[in-house]
């Protein structure tokens, strides 16, 4: 029987529909500010997407599209006046940034009540050790969509491959605190196709075309493809072969139209979380 589609689009919709709802209750409209350096095509589009994001959940946004020569005190400087300003409530720098700019550095100046991508290390430790607060976008959802589709990670084997600070490493922590047993699979990793067939839910991350083929799924597994590749045709897809997955799989996420609209609707949960802390 041919798997359920997890339907991340429709899924982004109704959340943002619930935060629309919810800053409406609040007695100031949640700010998202967001800087842009450079002209990378891609990073464009998705600043337009999380401007439009903002628009749809009542939210105010500002857009700083800066020049790709644009020095690191001239960015850390506006971070400075962003960080301070209390109609701005979230911060988000679109990555990547130019090579002569230090990301970290410019990721950690932002202040972690106004980091809304969840990239602060004091975020990153709260996450850790499972306090409240942000949650990183992509991870986040994830596993919303799980609980979306009744799929309880408790003690399930969950393989995730990538290890990123992005995706793969926070994915990681959040299936652990669902209780999951987790393994995490990398470009090292020796027998990839083994760990990936014991997966109950097994998540895609590494960016690679057709890494995942079909006989690297156990029937009725819920697979959960991350990935945002181009084919050869320029077309938008994942790092799982989806035709033949979907035959075996019990659940699988389409790409586009899964992971990628759960992750902006996740921003704007954390904007108006934001929002929420700054009274
Ligand atoms: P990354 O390049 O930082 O990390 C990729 C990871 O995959 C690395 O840890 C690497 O070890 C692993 N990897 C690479 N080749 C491998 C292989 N052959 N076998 C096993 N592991 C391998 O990338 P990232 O930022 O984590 O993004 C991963 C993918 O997810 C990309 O396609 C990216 O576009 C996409 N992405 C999507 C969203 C979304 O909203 N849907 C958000 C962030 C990233």
């Amino acid at each position: 029987m041919a798997a359920i589609i997890m339907d991340g689009k429709a899924l982004a919709e109704k959340v943002k529909g619930q935060v629309r709802a919810q800053a409406e209750a609040l007695a100031r409209t949640p700010g998202l500010a967001v800087i842009l350096v450079g002209d990378n095509p891609a990073s464009r589009v998705y600043v337009n997407g999380k401007k439009k994001d903002c628009a749809q959940c009542g939210f105010y946004s500002e857009e700083y599209a800066l020049p790709a020569e644009t020095s690191q005190q001239e960015l850390l400087e506006l971070i400075e006046t962003l960080n301070s300003r209390e109609d701005i409530d979230g911060i988000l720098l679109q990555l990547p940034v130019p090579e002569h700019l230090d990301e970290q550095a410019l990721l950690h100046a932002i202040r972690p009540d106004k980091d809304v991508d969840c990239f602060h290390p004091y975020n990153v430790g709260q996450l850790m050790i499972g306090e409240k607060g942000f949650l990183p976008c992509t991870p986040a959802g994830v596993m919303r969509m799980l609980q979306e589709y009744g799929i309880d990670p408790a003690g399930k084997r969950c393989v995730i491959i990538g290890r990123s600070n992005i995706v793969g490493k926070p994915q990681a922590l959040l299936m652990l605190r669902e209780n999951a047993t987790v393994t995490i699979c990398h470009s090292r990793t020796q027998g990839l196709k083994e760990e990936c067939l014991r997966a109950d839910i097994l998540v895609a991350a590494a960016g690679k075309t057709g890494l995942v083929t079909g006989d690297m799924i156990k029937p009725g597994a819920v697979v959960i493809d991350v990935a945002m590749n181009r084919n050869a045709e320029g077309k938008l897809c994942g790092d799982v072969e989806f035709a033949a997955a979907q035959e075996i799989a019990g659940y699988i996420t389409p790409v586009p139209g899964g992971v990628g609209p759960m992750t902006r609707a996740m921003l704007m949960e954390n904007t108006l979380l934001a929002a929420r802390m700054h009274g």
